[in-house]
């Protein structure tokens, strides 16, 4: 059984208040929940020390860690909602009241997966700390499915892919995304799974001696090109993400060509530049397959550089470049900078914090991805906070991180200004439920740009929740926006006031210059 110890023992900041802090939560919640079993046949209070743990460990404050233990009280006990707020005050109280809320999210089918997607972004935008609390929650009990009933089993984890993989898709929280698409793949597609499985166990043999050969000679190069400060890692796709790709690929693997990945990560942009040519100098790069995603960003925020290459064995495999900010926030998204802000403020603290911060984030929670050859070291808040970092995340997180730079002893990043983590952002959906984030005050038009530019281009008028609206509406966190599209219809200069992004706004340019071009020339 996991107990109150183990929790504190991952604590970043293991003051005397935090302990007292995480030692009453415990009490607390071990005498609600006394008599109350999980399926697993585990005392109830478990679920809630794992989750507590791995809040703990993955570097959340006190506060998180507490609700962690105390989550399910106002639901499943007959604690009061008063009680808990005199016991813990009103920050643990609206953290456990925000997860008790999510607790409806459900699936039920595409009706109710638009509304349920939409509780959990107008939810997540009060208090980012919510949504970390409800997928560490979801985590666990995926990781504890198998006791589950059969017939809860298909609906939970239809859920996890409906409803919380998308979520941490569009917060660019890489690993738990591959996490939970993995426990939830084999209960939602059954046949699916086993055929996947028999084709990377033909693969698996050859293909990770291949893969760590390959890893080799490419660190010999680089350290003898003059690059001496890096990490490479090796990762096999996630069973999940490659049941996708085969779907797209007539479940033909010689069309997959990123089932084998090398990461190198590097201190500088212009040293993943340079490892790009080391490696094509090494290997025969594919065609048309170098990606960059430093100089053009995947919509969620993703920078790598991605290219495609076959070694002398005849091994393809995918090379990832990286630097160090750009791995954490492909790891942790939003969550990386809540984590970086208590570690750094954990390291001032407690001089016996030795590990590497990174390293600390790793063990139980994230088991597949494994440092190899990597020193600990040290960040550099050079590294960490320059130009690079800056340029990289996505400008809105960055914003929010600046505003929350300067400290008043308040260990937690976001505690007490829960109300303006997204206030610069909303959140709409499009009527298949994809989530499309745009800035206050944006517009259908906006959101037409958003899609594609092609629609922008096109855009005639526009539906929100089902009513026709003006094209300068504001939109609002958690509309559903329909965009009609006209043939012959095009932007106006009229337009350039309707819009708030950059990106509809340079598209709107090009289609008038281009316009006052051809009637120059007619
Ligand atoms: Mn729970």
């Amino acid at each position: 059984m996991t107990s109150a110890q183990d929790i504190i023992d991952h604590l970043s900041v293991p003051s005397a208040e935090n302990i007292d802090l995480i030692n009453r939560a415990y009490e607390f919640a071990k005498k609600a929940h006394e008599g109350q079993f999980r399926y697993s046949g585990d005392p109830y209070l478990e679920h809630l020390a794992i989750v507590a743990k791995m809040l703990a460990e993955i570097g959340m404050g006190a506060h998180t860690v507490a609700t962690g233990l105390l989550h399910d009280t106002i639901e499943d006990t007959d604690v009061t909602p008063e009680e808990l707020k005199n016991e813990f005050g009103d920050e643990i109280f609206f953290l456990v009241q925000g997860v008790t809320k999510l607790g409806s999210v459900r699936y039920y089918g595409s009706d109710r997966h638009n509304e349920s997607l939409r509780k959990l972004f107008v939810a997540t935008s009060q208090d980012i700390r919510v949504l970390i609390i409800k997928l560490i929650d979801r985590l666990h009990n995926m990781q504890t499915l198998e006791f589950v009933p059969k017939e809860k089993q298909l609906r939970i984890a239809r859920e996890t892919l409906e409803i919380y993989v998308p979520v941490t898709h569009r917060l660019g929280m890489g690993k738990i995304r591959k996490e939970l698409e993995d426990l939830a793949f084999p209960y939602v597609y059954p046949d699916e799974f086993k055929h996947v499985i028999d084709i990377t166990k033909q693969l698996a043999k050859n293909s990770e001696a291949d893969l760590e050969k390959a890893r080799k000679a490419m660190q010999k190069r680089l350290a003898e090109s003059g690059i001496r400060d890096f990490h490479t890692s090796c990762r096999s796709k996630g069973k999940y993400s490659l049941y996708q790709k085969l779907k797209r690929r007539e479940w033909d693997m010689d069309k997959v060509h990123d089932y084998l990945a090398i990461r190198v990560v590097v201190p500088s942009i212009e040293q993943c530049y340079q490892v790009l040519g080391i490696v094509h100098e090494i290997w025969r790069p594919l065609p048309q397959r170098v990606k960059d995603y430093i100089a053009f960003p995947k919509p969620n925020g993703y920078q790598s550089l991605h290219t495609t290459v076959i070694t002398p064995n005849r091994t393809i495999l995918e090379v990832q470049i990286r630097t160090e900010s750009m791995h954490r926030e492909a790891e942790y998204g939003i969550a990386s900078h809540i984590i970086y802000k208590n570690k750094q403020l954990g390291q001032k603290e407690s001089a016996s914090q030795t590990k590497s911060w990174f390293a600390s984030l790793v063990p139980a929670l994230f088991r597949p991805f494994i440092w190899k050859n990597s020193p600990t070291r040290e960040p550099k808040k050079e590294v960490l906070l320059g130009k690079d970092h800056k340029l990289k995340i996505p400008k809105w997180i960055q914003e929010i991180a600046d505003a929350h730079k300067s400290d008043d002893g308040d260990l937690e990043f976001f505690d007490g200004r829960r109300d303006d983590f997204f206030s610069y952002r909303i959140f709409v959906f499009t009527p298949e439920g994809d989530v499309i984030d745009l800035p206050v005050g944006a517009s259908p038009i906006d959101f037409a740009y958003a899609i594609h530019s092609d629609i922008g281009d096109h855009t005639a008028g526009a539906k929100v929740n089902n009513k026709l609206v003006e094209l300068n509406t504001a939109l609002k966190n958690g509309d559903i926006v329909e965009i009609i599209i006209g043939k012959s219809n095009r932007p106006t200069r009229k337009w350039l006031d309707y819009t708030k992004t950059s990106l509809a706004r340079r598209k709107i340019r090009a289609v008038l210059t281009s316009q006052e071009a051809t009637m120059r020339n007619s």
